[in-house]
């Protein structure tokens, strides 16, 4: 299973990126993928404030075309977190029920959610064999960037000062 590299950051930190699209690798790309992750406490959330403004954003250099396809599959990827599981059933409730699953019988209702239940197990097993290109999440004071891509995390560590013989520079 490929496990992402992690990157902590303090949180008042901006974080630098390497001039290179994150998805391709292409120098000098022409955009940036934007997105905004979950902040988990109250605390967080206004340590983000104080220092990004009203909730984080974080911008990463991108293409214009792979920036989009990170969007869409940060949202495909959102419907296997646990906030959005309620939207992720009623999706797969209409798919279901778009195919024609369950068939009319005596326990229907049952068999529609159990099939419901299963479908979403599944959605949320796969997701944890395809690690996100990037993501974010906070912790007490840092802000840990998740990264698939082993090189580009170091480039970001080294770009971000710190040196990976080092414990941790500030
Ligand atoms: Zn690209």
């Amino acid at each position: 299973m490929p496990l992402p590299t992690n990157v902590p950051l303090p949180i008042a930190r901006h974080p630098v990126w390497p001039w290179y699209c994150i998805r391709c690798g292409r120098e000098a790309p022409d955009a940036v993928f934007r997105f905004r992750p979950w902040a988990a406490k109250l605390e967080q959330i206004l340590a983000h404030h104080f220092s990004f403004g009203w909730r984080l954003k974080i911008e990463v250099p991108a293409c214009a075309h792979c920036a989009r396809s990170l969007t869409l599959a940060r949202w495909v990827r959102s419907l296997t977190a646990l906030p959005l599981a309620f939207l992720e059933s009623a999706l797969i409730h209409v798919l279901l029920g778009w195919l024609g699953w369950p068939p009319p019988g005596p326990n229907i209702n049952l068999v529609r959610l159990g099939s419901v239940f299963l479908c979403g197990l599944v959605i949320q097993v796969i997701g944890l064999f395809f690690p996100p290109t990037i993501a974010v999440r906070s912790e007490r004071d840092s802000l840990v960037f998740e990264f698939r891509d082993p090189t580009y995390a170091e480039d970001f560590e080294a770009l971000n000062g710190f040196d990976p013989n080092e414990p941790h520079i500030e």
